[in-house]
This record gives C-alpha cells, structure tokens and sequence, in this order.
C-alpha cells in the first residue's frame, strides 16, 4: 500500500504533481496542498 509523503499515512490512493515535487500525496494532502496555491494566486 503507498503511503503520503507528508503525513506518512497508509492510502489506497496517492496523487502527485510539480507543486508535491512528484511525492505521493494522500488526497486529503493533495487537496490542501492546491487550496493553499490558488488561495495565494488570488
Ligand atoms: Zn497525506
Ligand atoms: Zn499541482
């Protein structure tokens, strides 16, 4: 099972893009992760 490099959590699923430097991240990472970039982009 992979696990999220932030919170070191055990997921079925993990994402990553440039903005996670290409990590796995749980969803719940990932999506505060992009909230926090379009929260400054604003
Ligand atoms: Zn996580
Ligand atoms: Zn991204």
């Amino acid at each position: 099972m992979p696990s999220c490099k932030n919170c070191r959590n055990d997921v079925s699923k993990v994402y990553d893009c440039e903005h996670t430097k290409f990590e796995e991240y749980c969803k719940e990472c990932y999506t505060e992760l992009h909230y926090y970039l379009t929260e400054k982009n604003k």
